[in-house]
């Protein structure tokens, strides 16, 4: 973890430095060697959250654009089970940072427990991640709406192990990467799979990392996931019974026939 709490006070890992775990109480030591960032550690190595993971470099650069007080925060259920939010924000937004692969059952129980919540998945982890989302990103079909992009093949585009996220789920395709601001949008940008489908089809939305960190700032939601998708499938429903109305106005009247192929006529004498 990045904080521990030294008399009392949030403090980063620095040698020789004790504290104790702001989730659980237990003594934490500083780790701060040169394989891994520094870092906190609870004595038996196991952390007391299972769902914690290792960090990298991407989770921390990831976490520190947002202040220090809504990094790694401790969230307790009525039942009295607690957990360590990445980062929580004043409206109470839980963003978790994904790296490694999560189980299904760990995904849904994570999403129970934060329900409200955003995900941010490193894409750059799985080496078929990337090549795929620029196969796939050809099918995304355009909407009303700029940056917001409709799918009936949301597994062209994404890992299976993500479709089925009751939370927004938000894809780097960068990692720790500076971003070239000539880099392709793939990379440049942070592509979203909405929770739920619109008639069938995925809603995905293309944003800017800092335009993520901003609205995590000033407002309770990233984007208007459930309007969004809602909206888009009443569009669906509303195209399909026009198509239906025309269908019907216009009948067709004569069974369709396959047409002969032409032939050059024969020529028949006359005498
Ligand atoms: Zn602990």
């Amino acid at each position: 973890m990045r904080y521990a709490l030294v008399n009392d006070e949030r403090r980063e890992a620095e040698p020789g430095l004790q504290g104790t775990c702001p989730g659980c109480g237990q003594p934490m030591i500083a780790k701060c060697g040169d394989q891994r960032i520094h870092h906190w550690a609870h004595r038996g190595m196991r952390s007391c959250d299972p769902w914690w993971e290792p960090e990298t470099p991407w989770h921390r650069s990831w976490k520190a654009q947002f202040p220090p007080d809504w990094q790694e925060v401790v969230q307790q259920d009525e039942t009295g089970e607690r957990h360590i939010a990445d980062v929580r924000t004043k409206h109470r937004l839980v963003l978790e940072f994904q790296h490694s692969h999560i189980r299904l059952q760990e995904r849904q129980a994570r999403e129970a427990f934060y329900s409200d919540m955003v995900w941010i998945v490193d894409g750059t982890r799985r080496t078929r991640d990337l090549p795929r989302f620029e196969e796939g990103r050809r099918s995304l079909q355009v909407s009303p709406w700029q940056g917001v992009y409709t799918t009936p093949f949301p597994q062209e585009c994404f890992p299976r192990d993500w479709l089925d996220s009751r939370a927004p789920v938000f894809f780097d395709f960068a990692g720790t990467e500076a971003i070239d601001p000539r880099a392709p949008a793939e990379r440049r940008l942070l592509w979203g799979l909405l929770p739920g489908r619109a008639e069938g089809h995925a809603v995905v939305v293309v944003l800017a990392r800092q335009n993520l960190v901003r609205a995590a700032h000033d407002r309770p939601q990233i984007v208007a996931s459930r309007k969004i998708v809602t909206i888009l499938g009443e569009r669906f429903r509303a195209a399909r019974a026009r198509a239906m109305l025309e269908a019907r106005r216009y009948p067709v009247k004569t069974a369709w026939k396959p047409r002969r192929r032409w032939r050059p006529r024969r020529r028949t004498a006359r005498f």
